[in-house]
C-alpha cells in the first residue's frame, strides 16, 4: 500500500504558485523596488478611507446581503447607464464580489461543466486557465502574436466546436496593455450570434485607457451583453487592491447561476467598504480622470526610459508596460526577472508565465501605478542595465 501522502492525487498537478506571489515575495525578501504585482504605491483618497471608517463606526460590521448592498448595486447600475447607456437591473443583474479574481472564479465555476471548452487568449491573466481545469473544463489556448497581440477572429472561428461553451476576453489587456477595438467587438459579436457560447469580459482596467481611446465594454453590444459576465474591480479604480472589492454584471438568468456559487464561495463581500463605495461611486470625478492620471505616469516613466536598452511600445491601457530586453541578454525571462530582483533590486513580471507553453519572448512587465519618486528610481536602475 502506498502511504496516504503518496496516494494523494493533486487536482492541479501542473499549476505552480502564482507569479504575483513569487515576485512580490522575492521583492520583499530582497528589499527590491516592487514593480511586479500590479498595485499602486500611493494612498487612495482620504475621503474614501474616511467613509469606510465612518461605516465601521456606524456599525456596518456584520454580513452584507449576499448579492451586495442595494445602494451600491444601484450606484453601479447608474454608472452603466451614464457611461454606456445600458441598463442592468441592480436587483437581479449586479453582484458585489471580493475582487475581480473571485468574480471570474465564480462565473467559470457556475457555468462550465466537464469537457466544456473555453477559449482563452495568451498571454492571459493567470487565474483563467486553472479555474477552467478545476471544474473539468478544457482550456483552448490561442497564442496571440507577441508584438501586436491582435486577435485573429478567423482563427477563433476555426476553433469553435460544439463543445465551445465560453470565450474569455480582457480589455484593456493585462499584461500587454493593448485594447480591443470596436471592430474586434463587432467581429466577436458576429461570431457568437446564434450560438450558446458565453463570454467573460474582464474589464477590470476599464477606466485606465489612454490617448483618447474609448473602452469597448461588452455591454455596448447587444448580442454580446446577453451572454456576458462583465467583471469589474474597485481596487484598480480607487487605488486599494488590498480591499479585494469588485463586481459582476450579467443578465438575470446568468446572475442567478452566478449567485448560486457566490453564496457558498464568499457569501458576501466586505460590508463597511460597500457602504463607503455606495456614496463614493456616485461622484463620476472619482473615476473619469483615471486615464489621464495614469497616462501621465506612463509618459513620465517612458520618457525616463527612452535612452535605456529596453525596447517598448507605449501601453494603450492598464497600468502595465511591457519592456523587451532582447538587446541586453538572451537569458530566460524568469531568470532575468529573478536576477534583476536580487542583484539590481527591482522586481518585474516575466511574461512567459502567461504565454502558451511558456513562450519566452524576452519581455518583462512593469507596473507604473507608482509615485514619480518610485518611477524615477526604477528608471535609473533600468537605464543602467
Ligand atoms: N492583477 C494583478 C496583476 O496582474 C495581480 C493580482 C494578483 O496578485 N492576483 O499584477
Amino acid at each position: 500500500m502506498p502511504s496516504f501522502q503518496n496516494s494523494f492525487q493533486s487536482k492541479l498537478p501542473e499549476i505552480p504558485t502564482s507569479i504575483f506571489a513569487i515576485m512580490s515575495g522575492l521583492a520583499t525578501k530582497e528589499n527590491a523596488l516592487n514593480l511586479s504585482q500590479g498595485f499602486p504605491d500611493f494612498k487612495s483618497d482620504a475621503k474614501l478611507i474616511e467613509l469606510v471608517n465612518k461605516a465601521m463606526i456606524n456599525g456596518y460590521n456584520q454580513y452584507a446581503p449576499m448579492p451586495g448592498i442595494f445602494s451600491l448595486r444601484e450606484a453601479i447600475a447608474e454608472k452603466f447607464d451614464k457611461l454606456y447607456q445600458t441598463t442592468y437591473n441592480p436587483d437581479t443583474e449586479i453582484t458585489i464580489t471580493a475582487g475581480g479574481t473571485q468574480a471570474i472564479f465564480t462565473a467559470i465555476t457556475a457555468t462550465i461543466k466537464k469537457e466544456d471548452e473555453v477559449i482563452i487568449f495568451k498571454p492571459a491573466y493567470d487565474c483563467y486557465e486553472p479555474t477552467v481545469e478545476l471544474v473539468g473544463g478544457k482550456p483552448i489556448s490561442v497564442q496571440l502574436d507577441p508584438e501586436s497581440f491582435k486577435i485573429n477572429w478567423e482563427e477563433v472561428k476555426s476553433l469553435i466546436t460544439s463543445k465551445t461553451r465560453m470565450i474569455i476576453i480582457n480589455s484593456p489587456h493585462n499584461p500587454s496593455g493593448k485594447v480591443l477595438s470596436k471592430n474586434d467587438m463587432q467581429q466577436l459579436e458576429n461570431l457568437l450570434k446564434n450560438t450558446n457560447i458565453l463570454l467573460i469580459s474582464d474589464e477590470v482596467y476599464e477606466h485606465i485607457i489612454f490617448d483618447n481611446q474609448l473602452h469597448e465594454s461588452a455591454c455596448l453590444y447587444p448580442n454580446l451583453k446577453e451572454r456576458t459576465f462583465i467583471i469589474a474591480s474597485f481596487g484598480k479604480t480607487f487605488h486599494n487592491t488590498g480591499w479585494k472589492m469588485g463586481y459582476c454584471a450579467a443578465p438575470a438568468h446568468l446572475t442567478a447561476e452566478f449567485r448560486k456559487v457566490h453564496q457558498f464561495n464568499v457569501f458576501c463581500a466586505n460590508h463597511p467598504i460597500q457602504i463607503a463605495l455606495a456614496t463614493y461611486l456616485k461622484n463620476e470625478q472619482h473615476y473619469l480622470n483615471l486615464g489621464t492620471f495614469y497616462q501621465q505616469k506612463r509618459d513620465f516613466f517612458l520618457n525616463l526610459m527612452k535612452d535605456s536598452r529596453f525596447e517598448f511600445t507605449p501601453s494603450s491601457g492598464t497600468y502595465f508596460q511591457l519592456l523587451n530586453y532582447k538587446n541586453i541578454t538572451d537569458e530566460s525571462d524568469i531568470n532575468f526577472a529573478k536576477k534583476l530582483t536580487i542583484e539590481n533590486k527591482i522586481a518585474t513580471i516575466p511574461i512567459s508565465v502567461f504565454n502558451e507553453q511558456n513562450l519566452d519572448t524576452k519581455v518583462l512587465r512593469v507596473c507604473f501605478a507608482k509615485s514619480e519618486e518610485t518611477l524615477q528610481k526604477a528608471a535609473e536602475i533600468l537605464c543602467k542595465i
